[in-house]
């Protein structure tokens, strides 16, 4: 079984890497991919368990990019974590990561909700801040009772104390993962409001995007088969995953959706040199 889309508390999973790579073997994968969000700071950790556990490890990152003026998730696979495009795109999301944090604290302190920065800090750990750290910080506080529940009282696009952070085009994006040697695909493409067209697939498959993840637990069963269209008229590869948070997201268990041998091979073909 292949898994290609998982969080560790590098990010905002909740297990380090190396527990990560334990559960993956326990749940009976063959391969993981570890896509922290906007980092590839868990890779050595995970790589050294996966030998151990006999994993086939596949060194991964989840890049939030906009599309068309919209938040939208892009996985790279076997990008070189040194290519100078990619790093410069990733030290800048870090950056904006944590002044958006900061800003958020700040409309949520205004509006009478006491989470510090140092609580945010410290369920962050060493880790890459995002708004899953302060749905935590907002549960030890009592505002909330888990981060499901924050995500729906305060942290929504659309709540007022919303913060926006940068993020790359699309564009760039694709640009620095291919630079680098790595196989774009594109994350969850129709979950949270996401609705790229047949028409933006082939425009961004010009670019180099070379794959959809298509079965995941945000997408419903026509929407699967909606995009497995798509991917096939185009001569996408298909991914599927669990986009596992340890449990920081219930109901995306590893393994809960796998991607194909065929497609992972046809995924691996587009490896490029110099790639890990
Ligand atoms: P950030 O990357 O810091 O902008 O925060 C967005 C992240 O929050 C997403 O990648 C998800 O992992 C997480 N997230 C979004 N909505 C929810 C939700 N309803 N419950 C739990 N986590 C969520
Ligand atoms: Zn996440
Ligand atoms: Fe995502
Ligand atoms: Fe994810």
């Amino acid at each position: 079984m292949i898994d290609l889309h998982a969080h560790s508390n590098v990010s905002d999973g909740t297990d380090t890497p190396a527990e990560l790579m334990v559960k993956a073997a326990t749940a009976g994968l063959s391969t993981i991919a570890l896509t922290d969000h906007d980092t590839t700071g868990g890779w050595a950790e995970a790589a050294a368990a996966c030998q151990e556990l006999g994993l086939t490890f596949v060194p991964g990152i989840e890049m939030t990019v906009r599309n068309q003026g919209r938040s939208q998730h892009l996985l790279g696979y076997w990008p070189d974590p040194t290519g100078e495009a990619l790093t410069g795109i990733l030290d800048r999301l870090i950056t904006s990561r944590d002044e958006r944090m900061l800003k958020l604290l700040a409309n949520l302190n205004s509006h009478g909700v006491a989470v510090t920065e140092a609580t945010v800090r410290d369920f962050a750990g060493q880790g890459v801040i995002g708004k899953p750290h302060v749905a935590d910080a907002l549960v030890a506080g009592g505002y909330v009772s888990d981060r499901a529940h924050a995500f729906a009282t305060w942290l929504a696009d659309d709540h007022p104390v919303y913060v926006a952070r940068w993020a790359p085009t699309i564009e760039e994006a694709i640009a620095a993962l291919v630079a680098a040697g790595a196989a774009p695909v594109i994350a969850h493409s129709r979950a949270r409001g996401s609705d790229l067209s047949e028409e933006r697939y082939a425009e961004l498959q010009t670019l180099g995007m070379v794959g959809i993840e298509v079965d995941h637990q945000d997408h419903p069963d026509d929407v699967r088969a909606e995009l497995r269209g798509i991917a096939a008229n185009l001569g996408l590869v298909v991914t599927g995953s669990s986009d596992h948070h340890g449990s920081g997201k219930v109901d995306h268990d590893l393994g809960c959706n796998t991607t194909s041998s065929e497609a992972f091979e046809a995924l691996r073909s587009f490896r490029r040199v110099g790639s890990p």
